[in-house]
């Protein structure tokens, strides 16, 4: 595996969830013994989850932006072609 970041070689690392109430303490993860970016699968489907989630509101307003700008564009040809 290497590191999204620098290409370096990630190492298995231990790491301790503080944030879990119950279930393992300790969560495996990769850490990259190059630049110390840790690849932790939980934190990076959430990552892409979010991400997912803001393309499809930027893809939302990014369709509400053409709907308008084509109206306008539709208006002004008629603008155009009255003068
Ligand atoms: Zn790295």
């Amino acid at each position: 595996m290497t590191c999204k970041r620098c290409q370096g070689r990630m190492a298995r690392d231990h790491y301790l969830d503080i944030e879990q109430s119950g279930g393992e303490w300790w969560v495996e993860g990769w850490r990259c013994i190059n630049c110390g970016h840790v690849f932790d699968p939980v934190v990076e489907r959430n990552r892409r989850q979010h991400a997912a989630a803001m393309a499809s509101v930027a893809v939302s307003a990014q369709d509400a932006n053409d709907r308008t700008s084509t109206s306008k564009s539709k208006q002004d040809l008629l603008l155009d072609t009255a003068a």
